[in-house]
């Protein structure tokens, strides 16, 4: 079979320890055989970023904003340990909070349906994806631990002079004060990417907050979402034949554990870390978890859910086997080949991904899988492969669907 071809680079940026191992073995098994691969590549491994004094961060940012589309390998986000086992210059920050900073996008994560992984709640039988704004609230947040008696205010003192003052509590004694922000912009990103990523995938949207406790600070996401909808999305939704609610975020809760999924759920960042874990241990493994982060503007950056699996590569170094789950990584280089596919009228790179994704759950459908899902089928008598015969059980089948 003739190589695809593809005619814009997608931005590759590869990352740390156990992924970067499956990364490796994901393209020489599983892309280069199949596609004269084109990317423009990225090394945001430590080593290198600490290099580059964390310059290529940055640099494959831009890069995912002038190409589009981009596949990112798990980091290492550096914390004490780090800085001296990688004998870092400094502390960089996080790789996931440059790129989000630099894109300011939200994040859309979405579990990876199979026979045999069955999720707990037993009426799901469609995935539901989370996405969560990825800017501001409680994680940029000032904090006081108050020492004694005395009066809390929340103030705002305009660059005009203007001042706005409200009292937040008057203390009799001891106790703690939080003040967190968010800005609308930031909130219209969010708003948008929601509604375009539903109409991308046809799927209904919700949102949820807590307007009815907060008649600011949540209102005030109900208010955007709703004049944003109005103004730009109502007549593209209909003609699409799906929908966009708001509820309370209490209400949804019970609502999802009733559904049998199947759309978006826009959630603040807080309520988005929270549930994203519920959703996806629920649904079976973080390890068959896929995510995406999309920008306003329609930049896309697809990776997996988890992190490094440093444990398991402690292993892989002192020579030993191991059974790391390369589910997720996959369908992070399929979303981006089918992205680009779309973008550029690429036909057989949006249908070579889909066969890879379906390559993936045959193998674990016919019982082939990892330990970590091994552990939880309902197949009785699954076989566990180490994470290289997984990858090649994978070709076996992609070949047999080419
Ligand atoms: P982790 O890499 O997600 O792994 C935590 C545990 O979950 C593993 O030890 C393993 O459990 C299980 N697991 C996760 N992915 C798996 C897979 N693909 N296959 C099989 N098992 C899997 O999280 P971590 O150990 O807390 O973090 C390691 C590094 O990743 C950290 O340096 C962190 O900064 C980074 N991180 C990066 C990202 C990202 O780039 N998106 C996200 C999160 C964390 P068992 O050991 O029980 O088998
Ligand atoms: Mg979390």
């Amino acid at each position: 079979m003739e190589k695809i071809k593809m005619t814009t680079p997608l931005v590759e940026m590869d990352g740390d320890e156990m992924t970067r191992v499956l990364w490796q073995s994901i393209k020489e098994e599983l892309l280069i055989p199949f596609i004269d691969l084109k990317t423009e590549y990225y090394d945001l491994g430590l080593v290198h970023r600490n290099e580059t004094d964390d310059r290529v961060t940055v640099d494959s940012a831009n890069a995912n904003i002038k190409y589009g589309v981009a596949v990112k390998c798990a980091t290492i986000t550096p914390n004490a340990a780090r800085m001296s086992e990688y004998d870092l210059k400094e502390m960089w920050k996080s790789p996931n909070g440059t790129i989000r900073a630099i894109l300011d996008g939200t994040v859309f994560r979405t579990p990876i349906i199979v026979k045999g992984i069955e999720p707990l709640v037993k009426n799901w039988s469609k995935p539901i994806t989370i996405a969560r704004h990825a800017y501001g609230d409680v994680y940029k947040n000032s904090e006081i631990k108050v020492p004694g008696a005395g009066r809390a205010e929340l103030v705002f003192t305009g660059e005009d002079g203007t001042v706005l003052k409200e009292t937040i509590h008057d203390f009799n004694s001891s106790g703690i004060i939080q003040g967190i922000h968010n800005v609308d912009k930031s909130i219209e990103s969010f708003a948008r990417s929601c509604f375009n990523y539903a109409l991308d995938k046809k799927q209904d949207l919700w949102f949820a907050s807590k307007d009815t406790i907060s008649k600011k600070y949540d209102h005030n996401f109900k208010d955007i979402f709703q004049e944003i909808y109005d103004a730009e999305y109502d007549g593209r939704f209909k003609e699409a034949g799906i929908e966009y609610f708001y509820t309370l975020i209490d209400d949804a809760v019970a609502r999802v554990m009733k559904s049998d999924g199947g759309y978006i759920w826009a959630c603040k960042n807080y309520d988005g870390d929270v549930m994203s874990d519920m959703v996806a241990t629920a649904f079976g493994s973080l390890a068959m978890m896929t995510s995406v982060l999309v920008s306003p503007d329609g930049v896309y950056e697809y990776e997996a859910a988890h992190g490094t699996v440093q444990r398991h590569y402690y292993k892989h170094l002192k020579g030993e086997e191991t059974s790391t789950n390369s589910v997720a990584t996959i369908f992070a280089w399929t979303g981006a080949l089918r992205k680009r596919g779309e973008l550029d009228g690429i036909e057989e790179l949006s249908d070579f991904a889909g066969k890879l994704e379906k390559a993936c759950v045959n193998t674990i459908e016919a019982g082939e899988m990892t330990k970590d899902l091994a552990i939880i089928t309902t197949n009785p008598n699954p076989k566990v492969l180490n994470s290289f015969d997984f990858i090649k059980a994978v070709r076996t089948r992609l070949e047999a669907l080419l």
